[in-house]
């Protein structure tokens, strides 16, 4: 059954926020200043979000003392876990010494030696505060590099807010994820289906206007629609036969999928890459690394009519700011050991498989699919429609499912989520417990 708005609230939900009056409390008082209440898309949660205090390890509590596993994990920036020791104690070193130089600094030098030392692409490296940052400075490399103008993307893949990239995000792909957005920046980005070698292949060859290729490596959101090796080879044979810039959004799969990424977990090299999240070890932070040549383009030459007219312009506040360095050389020094990924994938594998397990247990194949690839878990829920069809579920059905974990003590994101190498066999196993409990409500309810 398609849940109908009046099955909802739902006894999950009376208990909710029966067991959560101080986050209540903050909702209602934020509402006045946030709109929506919330600071971020991925924090809309009916009827109110959870508040936290603290975190630690694999786990946080929030402002109605429970304790939580945490599924999201600074969405995807702690692969070593919250406030691993050797990272806070080089940001508390450095706060010490400053937060800001408006200056170069050795850390920042340190920083990048480790991005090209670890990322098989990173030639070159210019630092931005943001993944979002990184993919816009990205795609300007890439049509000053080339003169062109398009950039093309897949269907499903994020590449963060800013107006050039939310076309073909979700469904309807040919509606951008967001309004506000002008049609002429729309012009600018060519929306393909992923994984179709063949649709890329026309594209390129139809037009002579394409700069670059935009992907994420790992899969469009976060592994929510996966990809393949041998897709990534297409992409790179097509983008060196019609002389595109091949670009790798690794803001999530940089440092996770393996020390060097996805193009080394893949073994195929991008012509640049983005990254941000673990990058700079939990604070803000990202960088465009790539082709020398490609890179440059951003440099100063002396020749004053170089530097005006024929220069990729690229300034921010934040870039490598010296806490960010900090944080991002202790976080870089133990992810070059390889060893959080050892400990993280198992943790996934283990995290997949139970849930993988409940799901065949509580008889819901087909309607709770689990998947996704090293540290990640991604799910989707389908609900049967009116015609006896299997439909993606409604966002409240993920908003359900989201409560019930909760209130087993595990805290994940809708759709897809991300370990470390801080959770240990008995947090999965409270996670999975979360995640039967959280579907057998749902399933008393209907909602299932
Ligand atoms: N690219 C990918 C693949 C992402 O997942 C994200 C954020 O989740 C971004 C870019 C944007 O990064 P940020 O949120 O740091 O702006």
């Amino acid at each position: 059954m398609v849940p109908s708005a009046e099955s909802y609230p739902s006894a999950l939900q009376s208990r909710y926020v029966a067991a959560n009056p101080r986050s209540k409390a903050l909702f209602e008082r934020a509402r006045s200043s946030f709109p929506g209440a919330i600071t971020h898309d991925i924090r809309f949660l009916e009827p109110f979000p959870i508040y936290i205090e603290r975190a630690n390890g694999s786990r946080k509590w929030d402002v109605d003392g429970h304790e939580y596993v945490d599924g999201f994990m600074g969405h995807g920036a702690l692969l070593l876990g919250h406030n691993h020791p050797e990272v806070v104690a080089a940001v508390q070193a450095q706060l010490a010494k400053g937060t800001h130089y408006g200056a170069s600094h050795e850390l920042e030098v340190r920083w990048a030696e480790l991005v090209r030392e670890l990322i098989p692409s990173a030639e070159r490296v210019r630092f931005t505060a943001s993944g979002t940052e990184a993919t816009h400075l990205a795609m300007r490399l890439a049509r000053a590099y080339t003169g062109r103008t398009v950039i093309v993307k897949l269907e499903g893949h994020y590449h963060g807010w800013h107006d050039q990239v939310e076309a073909g995000v979700q469904p309807p792909y040919d509606v951008p994820i967001s309004i506000g957005i002008p049609k002429a920046t729309l012009d600018t980005v060519l929306v393909v289906p992923a994984n179709d070698l063949g649709a890329m292949e026309r594209a390129l060859s139809s037009r002579r206007d394409i700069a670059g290729i935009l992907l994420e490596p790992g899969g469009g959101s976060s592994g929510q629609y996966p990809t393949t090796k041998a897709y990534l080879e297409g992409l790179r044979d097509l983008a060196t036969r019609h002389g595109v810039v091949l670009i790798f959004d690794e803001v999530i799969t940089g440092f996770r999928f393996a020390p060097g990424g996805a193009q080394a977990y893949h073994g195929v090299t991008p012509d640049l890459t983005t990254l941000a999240k673990i990058l700079a070890g939990g604070l803000p932070g990202g960088a465009v690394a790539g082709k020398a040549e490609i890179v440059d383009r951003i440099a100063f030459t002396g020749d004053a009519e170089h530097d005006r007219f024929r220069r990729v312009a690229h300034a921010g506040t934040y870039n490598a700011n010296p806490l960010s360095a900090a944080a991002g050389i202790a976080a870089l020094s133990i992810v070059k050991t390889g060893e959080p990924h050892r400990k993280a994938n198992a943790a996934g594998e283990r995290l997949r498989r139970g849930m993988l397990d409940i799901v065949r247990r509580q008889g819901l194949e087909g309607r709770v699919e689990v998947f996704g690839e090293t540290s990640i878990f991604n799910y989707n829920l389908k609900v049967r429609a009116a015609d006896g069809t299997l439909a993606p579920a409604p966002v409240r059905a993920y908003h359900a499912l989201r409560l019930g974990m909760i209130e087993g003590g595990a805290d994940i994101p809708a759709k897809h989520g991300w370990l470390s190498a801080a959770h240990t066999d008995a947090d999965i196993d409270r996670m999975l417990a979360a995640f039967d409990h959280a579907l057998a409500s749902m399933r008393e309810e209907r909602i299932l």
